[in-house]
Parts: structure tokens; sequence; C-alpha cells
């Protein structure tokens, strides 16, 4: 299988390994990747693997370790500094309640699923650290991005013009329609909202996601978008809403090799 999108900004980088997966279909699940849905774990499990298998290659897998979060639409920000699988083959071992990875060791995956959401990969090239985080609306007024910046510049040293971010399919301003109540929070951003009438809103969160970046210290010129809508390009990603309540996911993956 190689139905993989990937990002121009990362892909020159060496020694680094990032995947946004596509839906397969005659896969199992259409190539769903979460344990949390009601799928049956072995399929799941074995899509990972296959997964895994074509974007590392077999002379890689062995020595790398896949980290995948119990994922809550919190603003929690997790570093990882073992050099274990946690919550990959099962649900239980997953890092709880959490919603943005960080690690500077090699040969540890980071992994974040959505159908919707906002997946953001971050790579550091001179301090050598990556992260995966997960943005829905929550997340995104929690400037769960902001935080996962400051969480690297800290225990890091990074500097946020030398971070590279790209932020993967999610649904756009095109489709994702909210209510006053989810809104409210997001008046401040006049580019990224619009108002239908209605009381309907059309929101854009990649956008936002991208204005956070900036606000912090990122350069455009490392700041990727794909560009995509999620609920547009339904036959390629899964997306939640079009889908209405779909239970597959994709999933957005950064790891830096030895
Ligand atoms: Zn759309």
């Amino acid at each position: 299988m190689s139905n993989f999108y990937h990002f121009d900004r990362l892909a020159k980088e060496p020694n680094l390994v990032h995947a946004v997966t596509k839906k397969s279909i005659g896969s199992p699940y259409e190539m769903s990747l979460a344990l949390h849905t009601g799928e049956d774990n072995r399929d799941i499990v074995s899509n990972r693997w296959s997964v895994a298998k074509s974007i590392l290659g077999l002379d890689s897998i062995d020595r790398c370790n896949f980290v995948v979060a119990n994922q809550t639409h919190s603003d929690h920000v997790q570093i990882i500094d073992s050099d274990i699988s946690l919550g990959w083959a099962d649900r239980e071992s997953a890092i709880a309640d959490c919603d943005a990875l960080i690690t500077n060791h090699k040969n540890v995956i980071l992994t974040i699923l959505t159908a919707d959401c906002v997946p953001i990969l971050l790579y550091d090239p001179i301090r050598e650290v990556v992260a995966a985080i997960h943005a829905g609306w929550r997340g995104t007024e929690s400037q769960i991005v902001i935080k996962t910046i400051e969480s690297m510049v800290h225990r890091f040293g990074s500097k946020p013009s030398d971070i590279v971010a790209v932020v993967a399919p999610a649904i756009g301003g095109c489709c994702y329609e909210v209510g006053e109540d989810v809104a409210e929070h997001f008046i401040e951003y006049t580019d990224a909202i619009e108002d239908v009438g209605d009381g309907k809103y059309m929101l854009d969160l990649p956008m936002i996601n991208r204005l956070q970046l900036l606000s912090v210290g990122l350069t455009r010129e490392n700041i990727q978008m794909s560009g995509i809508c999620t609920s547009c390009s339904v036959n390629e990603f899964f997306s939640y809403r079009r889908e209405q309540g779909c239970s597959g996911r994709f999933m957005s993956i950064i790891g830096m090799l030895s």
C-alpha cells in the first residue's frame, strides 16, 4: 500500500519520516486506524502495521516505537521520553487524556487520529524535535498548537523561527458550519469566520491554527497547509461530518530515524 499524502516541506528533510494516511477501499474498514470506534481491533492493528511497513520499510520497522494518544479534545501536551510503543497494539497503553505529543527520541513515531479535526505536525531540525497535534474546535480555542510550541521552547530550547509546521487535511471553511455556541469563541479571527445567517457560521479551523502558529513566531515559509478539506475529499479521507458520524479515522505520522 502506498496510499499516503506527503508534504513537500517535510519530505526533503533527511532522517525524518512523515505521512498522512488515506482511505483504502478494499482494506478492512477502508484502512481506518482507530482502536476506539468499535471495529475489530485485530483488523485495525493489522492496518496499522501495514501502514508502518509502507512508510518505514521493513529495515526500520523493528527499531521503531509507535505512540498513540487517547485524544480527548484537551489542551494537554505530553513529552515522550521512553523508547517503547504505547497505544499501538492495544488501547490500554495509549497516552491518557492527551492531544499533543512531543519527542526528541529517534525512532519514536508519533501519531494523531482524525476525521475532520485539524492534525498538525511540527519539526525542529536544529534541536531535532518532532510533535503531532490534534486540534478540533476545542483544541483550537484553547490554543493547543501554541502550548505545544511553548513546551518545545521550554523543554528543548527550540526557536519558533526554526520550527517547520504542516497542517494536514481537515474540514475546511467551505464545509464546517457551526452555531453561535462555537462561533463565539473565534470572533476575533475575522478572516476565518463567515456569518451565513440564521445563527450559522462557516469556520476555518486550519486557518486559525496557521494564525496561531504565526503569532508565536513561526515563519510563513515554514508553514505548509495541505489545503485539502476532508468533507470535500471524502473519497480520500474520513470525514465525520460528511459521513454523518463515521467510525473511520486516518492517521498523521511523524518521527526521526536514527
Ligand atoms: Zn469542504
